[in-house]
């Protein structure tokens, strides 16, 4: 039976050890941290207080992932239904609320303007003609950007092929949209963890991201895959870390290890390719095959020897440019929230269970964007919000509350270094959040702020890069992570990527996980 080593227990780590195990190979997956699931955790944020530590939302968790998976059976819950899911705030109490129903949701955006709401679907609906058209499967390694760039679309699909892969989201929100709230909502998306502006070239490629998914043959055509549950419109109890414990039940399940604090120093190479692992501390662990589940470029710069592969790939790999721009601010509250777009009590009580966004107008949004790109953080902050208390009470034994907030744009880079701004950052995010929320000062107890240099020196998170590398053309499709490489192998015979560094990334979704398992066992196979 071959042996591989899964080097982090982020979720993609857990994914990939899952079907390698499943497939009988002997697995060992070994994480620096003392608890699974990388980004994809829960943490003690305040005394008797849990919550997510990094990312929020598992909306694009594989629905075939968490079926081959069967989370549920190995203790995965989910929240009652959460509907509306999401809303967006804007200053003076205007919003725009995704109501599940459509008339409802149309209101949101006609009181800005009459007809809006048509607009913003056809906005949509000719992003997802042009997926249906490009029909790229994220299953599998990706295809190259030539062969998309060839495949037959009328001039229509070429002027949006056009748009959203070189141009900028405003570019897309602009072509149809008159309100600047309904251009800010699709705008803010462009920037979710990439460290790009709406209005800067490029930008556009994150809105696309989810067209391509649902456009493509492989998704829509799959007889009906029974999800374990309606997860778009729930949230796991437990948090972000109840799926990665669950993943990592079900890997140990199948007879493989898991090691926690257990940080790899070196992947060990000779002629024949990837060996093995040392730890730091010095013991070795040999394998068939090693998977990083890290970052490509911490890997293949900091893990792989010198000379262990050409010096040209390893420049590749090195020049990627991993500066990230989100933090993590969290507040403890005595109390609830209340917003003040919220109509009512009635309203209120079923805003606080959403996640929340906050990013006022493209151009602010893109100042922000300028200013920490000179290392400046005092621009509007971009803000991703959850209060997970007020839907999920096994989290707080206080009965206080924690919002948990995703913070762009603070640079990595940040001129005098974090640890002078650090909470002048936390106060100014605060005081932002102010203009938005009524009972902030009532209700505030305490701050917590982690910065993207701490979400690096905590996670391996490369340049603080929320995504292991922006997800932007020039670093997508056969360019994922370098160009020749975007298979999941390595230029070191028996060394696999599986990180979100690898394609699709696609945030929480476990792709990367399920396609570099599926290479390494046709590999295997074939060898
Ligand atoms: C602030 C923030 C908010 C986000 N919000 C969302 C969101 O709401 N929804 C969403 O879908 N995505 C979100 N994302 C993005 C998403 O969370 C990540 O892209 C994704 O979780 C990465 O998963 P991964 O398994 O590829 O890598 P990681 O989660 O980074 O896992 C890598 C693992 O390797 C471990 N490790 C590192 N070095 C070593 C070593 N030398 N030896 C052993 N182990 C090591 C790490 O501890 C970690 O457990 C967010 C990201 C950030 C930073």
């Amino acid at each position: 039976m071959p042996s591989a080593i899964v080097v982090g227990a982020g979720h993609n780590g857990l994914v990939a050890a899952f079907y390698l195990a499943r497939a009988g190979l002997d697995v060992t997956v070994l994480e620096a941290r003392e608890t699974v699931g990388g980004l994809c955790a829960t943490e003690e944020i305040f005394p008797g207080i849990r919550g997510n530590f990094c990312a929020n939302s598992a909306h694009n968790l594989e629905p075939k992932v968490l079926e081959d998976m069967r989370l549920e059976h190995f203790g995965l819950r989910w929240s009652e239904p959460l509907e509306p899911n999401s809303f967006i705030m804007f200053p003076g109490g205007r919003r725009i609320v995704s109501w599940p129903n459509p008339t409802d949701a149309a209101v949101e955006y006609e009181q800005f303007s009459e007809g809006e709401y048509s607009r913003y679907q056809e906005t949509l609906e000719e992003m997802a003609d042009l997926g249906r058209a490009l029909d790229v499967s994220f299953f599998s390694s990706p295809p190259s950007f030539a062969e998309l760039a060839s495949k037959p679309m009328s001039w229509q699909q070429q002027e949006v092929f056009r748009r959203v892969m070189f141009g900028s989201a405003a570019d897309v929100v602009n072509v149809r949209l008159k309100s600047e709230e309904a251009r800010t909502s699709l705008g803010m998306l462009a920037a979710a963890g990439n460290f790009i502006g709406p209005a800067t070239p490029g930008s556009a490629y994150q809105l696309m991201q989810r067209a391509l998914y649902r456009g493509a043959s492989a998704v829509r055509d799959r007889p009906s895959i029974k999800a374990t549950a309606d997860f778009n419109s729930r949230a796991a109890l437990g948090g972000m870390g109840a799926i990665t414990n669950a993943m990592a039940e079900v890997v140990l399940s199948l007879g493989a290890t898991i090691r926690t604090n257990t940080r790899a120093a070196r992947i060990l190479t000779s002629e024949s390719g990837a060996v093995g692992v040392v730890l730091e501390g010095g013991e070795e662990l040999r394998a068939d095959i090693v998977v990083s589940a890290l970052n490509p470029k911490l890997t293949m710069v900091d893990l792989v020897d010198e000379g262990a592969f050409p010096s040209d790939a390893r420049e590749a790999y090195a020049s990627l440019d991993m500066s990230g721009c989100m933090g993590k601010v969290f507040l403890e509250l005595e109390d609830l929230p209340l917003f003040e777009c919220a109509r009512s009590a009635e309203e209120n009580a079923l805003l606080v269970r959403c996640g929340f966004r906050i990013g006022d107008t493209v151009d602010e949004m893109q100042l922000s964007y300028e200013m920490a790109r000179r290392g400046e953080w005092s621009g509007s902050p971009v803000i991703y919000g959850l209060t997970q208390t007020a839907y999920d009470p096994t989290l707080t034994t206080t009965g206080r509350h924690v919002m948990s907030l995703s913070v762009c744009y603070a640079p990595y880079d940040v001129t005098g270094g974090w640890e002078a701004s650090k909470n002048a950052w936390g106060a100014h995010v605060v005081d932002h959040l102010r203009g938005y929320v009524r009972n902030l000062d009532a209700v505030l107890r305490d701050v917590r702020v982690l910065t993207t240099v701490e979400l690096e020196q905590e996670f391996g998170l490369l340049g603080g890069n929320a995504l292991h590398g922006d997800v932007t053309v020039p670093h997508m499709f056969d360019w994922r992570p370098i160009p020749g490489y975007s298979d999941y192998s390595t230029p070191v015979k028996s060394l696999y990527l599986c990180s979100n560094g690898t394609w699709p990334a696609n945030y929480v979704s476990g792709l990367p996980g399920h396609n570099a398992a599926h290479k390494i066992l046709s590999d295997l196979a074939s060898s």
